[in-house]
């Protein structure tokens, strides 16, 4: 049976001091629950080292949200993916939208910086999603498809026991529009379509698949009851305590 998963992307938010309050809230309001579901935050890289400190024995991961792909050398301002494993990080947001579209990230950087980051023992949370006017002008799947073979290009079945996918439509990101159950649903089942046929049946079926665009505690249960539907990657209701874990008690 696939994992579940719940991650928190707190994006470019919280200062070294807001971060600990936030994450020793999670602590404490997760402490007497016993989650149905793998729970991982994402803070800023200046705040990943106390983090782990924070989190050294609780039920909640670590992730980055971002990594280069080179190992180390003349990238001023970037970060290695052997630089985040050792403040303890496990997994690494790659491909974001933002990333896609604010810093010019390609399908064939974001693949450099998968491999990259399963070379060092990361495991990767690859999003994946379509503009609005692609889906209005209908080629989501088109666009879902050459995102996913490309970004997975040179991958093997045993790394992908490792990746988790992120679906995050474009338009539903930190707008407030969420995709129906039924739309997301329609594309996770696409997702998981071209894992089985690009790996296996197996694959497929053991692949976490992830929703994110706006889920909120009130929306996380109908979205997280579709059949391929198996987490969510959270953007601005993870920022507050309470919503985060409701989302987390959605699963
Ligand atoms: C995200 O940034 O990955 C995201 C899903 O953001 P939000 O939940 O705010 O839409």
């Amino acid at each position: 049976m696939r994992k579940t998963v719940i991650a928190g992307n707190w994006k470019m938010n919280n200062d070294l001091a807001q971060s600990e309050k936030l994450i020793v809230e999670l602590k404490n309001l997760l402490q007497n629950e016993k989650p149905n579901c793998d729970v991982i935050v994402c803070p800023p890289f200046t705040s990943l080292s106390e983090a782990s400190k924070l989190l050294k024995g609780s039920q909640i991961k670590l992730g980055a949200q971002n990594m280069h792909f080179e190992e180390n050398g003349a990238f001023t301002g970037e970060i290695s993916a052997s630089m985040l494993k050792s403040v303890g990080c496990e997994y690494v947001i790659l491909g974001h939208s933002e990333r896609r579209a604010i810093f010019g990230e390609s399908d064939e950087m974001i693949n450099k910086k998968i491999k990259k980051a399963l070379a060092a023992g990361l495991k990767p949370i690859f999003c994946v999603g379509e503009l609005l006017e692609e889906r209005e002008t209908g080629i989501t799947n088109d666009v879902i498809k050459k995102q996913v073979l490309l970004g997975l290009a040179g991958i093997t079945e045993a790394e992908m026991k490792n990746i988790i996918i992120a679906y995050e439509p474009v338009w539903a990101i930190g707008t407030g529009k969420t995709a129906s159950p039924a739309q997301a649903q329609e594309v996770h089942e696409f997702i998981r379509d071209l894992i089985e046929i690009d790996y296996s049946l197996e694959i497929a079926n053991d692949v976490t698949i992830q929703y994110g665009g706006s889920v909120k505690p009130d929306n996380a249960k109908e979205l997280l009851s579709q059949k391929d539907i198996d987490g969510a990657l959270v953007g601005g209701a993870c920022l507050k305590a309470d919503s985060f874990i409701g989302i987390i008690k959605g699963a």
